[in-house]
């Protein structure tokens, strides 16, 4: 039996009723789980998990009431019951035996005891349960050697991983975000495994997918996990788009670069300037077009002309199949994916007020972002030239700010409305005020006047004119 310091942890106000009501039931139980793994990785969580060798249900009742009257959530659907005390959530079942069939993730379910309860779990590391009754309290029961593999960063099955993934395919999936958010390697059999049951992944639902990814994605080297997706051949059935940014083709001796090794490299250059996974997701799509638009020109070399364009058209189709949200954080994607080279054509040229009144003008509030983006795409492995890259985005940061103090384009409301020009030439609805009003925009845009009122209704007067309206 190890010898494991976690006193401290189950001393607590929960733990302590915990204990109680056990003792005072009889009642073998235990905390197992990820919390117990967290708390041996010296990273303790808010999620406790209590397993007892009898009714969960009953178990959570009385722990509640002694605590004071806590409200319970029960699910007797699945013989488990839940309730929150402080910032802390700790959900009780009773031990169970489990057996599956082949067309759903859905088990069939009975009684069962400790040991059994932990067959059922996914990797040794998650198996680890230790006793909450008097005798045998702070004991580590560890029947597959997980604390060893917890040591040596190893992601294992406790069964034959060939079951264990068929069962529950899901378990690939959490696989591969366990071991990019501890850096763990997958054991080979149980590598193996997941190639083998990768066609499996089909009966999970694409919610249950994109969760296990998001999660993957708040790692701090997302990457890992996307290699692993495509080593394991995963890749290529949650996401083939991906999957064909992989490969470098040569012709006339020239070559391109591996779009899919640049694009993970931008992700894990991206993770430490932003906490938004919609911008690390928007890292992961930016040349998601590159295979479509690919062209070899004997002058030019590779091109990808368009493959902004078109990778922001191919984002609904994504997202809908993979079953991202549909909403506005879609479309904050598909801009990024737009818009993502702009500031380096910028930041390429001498950069001139107008092009940054432009590019704040159509990034509007997430101008910051699109720059996150494009200073994490600079993956070039010749220091000159990243370090001319981050020096003119630094004047072109600089530029956005001045410009923005002066001429607040960012969310650009126009200085003359419609209702303006109709009323000032006494005109209805008509197609020369869509006209006059871009064209006041643009001069703004350009320079040509000041974002303000009184120049703005200038231009217009001598628009409207030049267009044949009389002033009313
Ligand atoms: P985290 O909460 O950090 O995402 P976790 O391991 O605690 O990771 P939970 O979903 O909270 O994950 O599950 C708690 C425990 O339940 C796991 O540690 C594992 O023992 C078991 N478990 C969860 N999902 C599965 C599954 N699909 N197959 C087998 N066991 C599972
Ligand atoms: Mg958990």
């Amino acid at each position: 039996m190890a010898e494991i310091n976690v006193n401290k942890h189950l001393d607590s106000t929960v733990f302590k009723a915990v204990r109680a009501v056990a003792d005072q039931e009889g009642v073998e139980t235990y905390v197992i789980g990820g919390y117990v793994r967290d708390i041996l990785l010296g990273k303790p969580s808010k999620d406790i998990d209590i397993v007892v060798r009898g009714s969960g249900i009953d178990m959570a009742e009385k722990v509640a009431a002694k605590l004071g009257k806590l409200k319970v959530s029960v699910f007797r659907n699945f013989g488990t019951a839940m309730f929150k005390f402080r910032d802390e959530e700790v959900e009780f079942v009773g031990a169970r035996k489990e057996s599956y069939q082949r067309n759903s993730r859905k088990p069939i379910v009975e009684d069962g005891t400790i040991e059994d309860d932990q067959n059922r779990r996914d990797f040794t590391i998650n198996a680890l349960a230790i006793s909450l009754n008097k005798n045998t309290f702070g004991q580590l029961v560890d029947p597959f050697n997980g604390e060893e593999d917890l040591d040596n960063g190893v992601i294992r099955t406790p069964l034959d991983p060939d079951i264990t993934f068929s069962d529950d395919p899901l378990r690939m999936m959490r696989a591969i975000r366990f071991a990019t958010r501890f850096n763990f390697r997958i054991e080979d059999q149980t590598l193996e495994g997941i190639k083998n049951n990768k066609e499996r992944i089909g009966i999970v639902s694409g919610e249950r997918i994109v969760d296990e990814l998001n999660k993957m994605m708040m790692a701090e080297r997302p990457s890992v996990g996307f290699k692993l997706l495509e080593i394991t051949g995963l890749l290529n059935i949650i996401m083939p788009e991906l999957q064909q940014l992989k490969g470098v083709e040569e012709k006339g001796g020239r070559k391109h670069k591996d779009n899919f090794y640049h694009t993970l490299a931008v992700l894990d250059r991206i993770v430490p300037n932003t906490d938004d996974v919609w911008l690390r997701w928007a890292a992961i799509f930016h040349d998601i077009a590159k295979p479509a638009t690919k062209r070899y020109d004997e002058k030019l070399g590779w091109t990808f002309h368009g493959h902004n364009h078109l990778g922001q058209k191919m984002i609904p189709r994504i997202f809908k199949r993979m079953k991202f949200p549909l909403n506005e954080k879609m479309k904050f994607v598909q801009k990024m994916v737009y818009l993502h080279m702009r500031p380096i054509v910028l930041s390429e040229d001498i950069v001139t007020d107008s092009a940054v009144r432009r590019l704040l003008f159509d990034a509007g509030d997430d101008i910051d972002s699109l720059m996150t983006l494009c200073e994490a795409d600079i993956t070039s492995k010749n220091e000159d030239k990243v370090k001319r890259f981050m020096k003119n985005f630094k004047i072109v940061r600089r530029k956005l700010k001045e410009i923005e103090e002066k001429d607040r384009v960012r969310n650009f409301q126009p200085p003359v409305s419609g209702e303006d020009i109709m009323e000032a030439f006494g005109i209805g609805p008509c197609r020369e005020i869509g006209d006059i009003k871009t064209a006041i925009k643009d001069a703004i845009l350009d320079g040509d006047i000041e974002n303000e009122r009184e120049q703005a209704y200038g231009l217009m007067l001598k628009l409207g004119k030049e267009k044949g309206l009389v002033l009313k």
